[in-house]
């Protein structure tokens, strides 16, 4: 009988493991990262203190894909996921996969100066790791975009209106020639 609530017990401990990571890249799926900001939204609301969003994409991902395959892609995010890891290692920040090759940072208790800095040195970072993209039309190797945004949070304001602005961050920094990252200010709207 003991064996069999540990055996349930363990079921349980994988079951909940695969609802929170992204098998491929393993790092957290977007399920988690979105109870995992909430909780945070109001963590830092009530203390004060600002948090900030990093969206980061692959740079010309569909070309890297159509001309090294499908399986050298699937390497390609591990790798790239890794890289986003290893250098997010304070224990509140938070490192998730968005969506196909995109990445999503929280980084607590961080302003927009931090989070600017983190932004260069995984731009940096994954430039670094030299991964050949002979289609890429910005770098002869792997690059990410990226964007960023900050706030103090409040309880009246959703924590997607942040990745919304980080989102037009990215989208500025894609405009401005890729490899590199963009900040948006983030004023929201209170509807009362
Ligand atoms: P941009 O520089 O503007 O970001 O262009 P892009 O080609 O990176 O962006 P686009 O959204 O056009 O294409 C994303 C591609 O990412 C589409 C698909 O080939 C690839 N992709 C998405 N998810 C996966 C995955 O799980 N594995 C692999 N191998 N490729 C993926
Ligand atoms: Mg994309
Ligand atoms: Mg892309």
């Amino acid at each position: 009988m003991l064996e069999r609530t540990k055996e349930l017990e363990n079921a349980k401990e994988k079951l909940e493991y695969l609802a929170t990571v992204d098998e491929l890249t393993q790092l957290y799926n977007r399920r988690y990262f979105n109870e995992y900001l909430d909780q945070e939204w109001r963590r830092l609301g009530r203390e004060r203190k600002f948090i900030s969003l990093i969206v980061c994409d692959i740079d010309y991902f569909k070309l890297y894909n159509d001309y090294y395959h499908h399986q050298a892609g699937d390497k390609c995010l591990y790798q790239v996921a890794q890289c986003l890891k290893n250098l997010i290692k304070r224990p509140a920040d938070l490192v998730a996969r968005f969506g196909g090759e995109e990445f999503i940072i929280i980084l607590s208790n961080t302003n927009s100066l931090g989070a600017e800095k983190v932004a260069l040195k995984l731009c940096n970072a994954v430039a670094a790791l030299d991964i050949p993209h002979h289609r890429s039309k910005c770098s002869s190797h792997v690059t990410l975009s990226l964007g960023v945004a900050t706030t103090m949070p409040r309880v009246k304001v959703s924590p997607q209106k942040l990745i919304q602005a980080a989102d037009k961050a990215l989208y500025k920094a894609k405009d401005r020639g890729r490899n590199r990252f963009a900040t948006v200010e983030f004023s929201p709207k209170i509807i009362h």
